[in-house]
């Protein structure tokens, strides 16, 4: 049995997400962007997606950090 991730998926594995980059909910396309921070959570903005509380979830639907895919530029 073997496992797949989507394309741009980061394995669940959030600390291998550079601070930079920007990453999007797979179920409803939110994008967390780490200069802008999250205003429900009350992160401030500069906060990477690795810093990001372990119970975070997305702020439109309610995805966990898992289904979040990465964006690149
Ligand atoms: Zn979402």
């Amino acid at each position: 049995m073997s496992v797949s991730f989507f394309a741009g998926a980061y394995g669940g594995d959030a600390s291998t997400v550079p601070a930079e980059t920007r990453l999007e909910c797979k179920i409803c396309w939110y994008v967390y962007d780490p200069s802008a921070g999250d205003e429900v959570w009350q992160a401030p903005p500069g906060t990477a997606f690795a810093q990001l509380p372990e119970h975070w979830s997305c702020p439109q639907c309610g995805a966990s950090k898992q289904d979040f895919l990465l964006l690149d530029d």
